[in-house]
């Protein structure tokens, strides 16, 4: 018999909370904030999109 072992994973592409992340328009070197949840945002300054990098996850 055999005992097959089945893990469910949480789907961890969910995230649970949104937070604001610090971010430097890399055109004009305004800060803004970004949702983490968000991948780009527009600069309010220059009007250009600042696009988030992706250090892990
Ligand atoms: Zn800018």
């Amino acid at each position: 018999m055999k005992d097959r072992h089945l893990e469910e994973r949480p789907a961890c592409s969910v995230k649970s909370t949104p937070v604001p992340v610090e971010i430097t328009c890399i055109i004009c070197g305004t800060e803004a904030e970004i949702w983490s949840d968000e991948t780009d945002i527009v600069c309010n300054s220059c009007g250009c999109l600042i696009k988030k990098n992706k250090t892990n996850n």
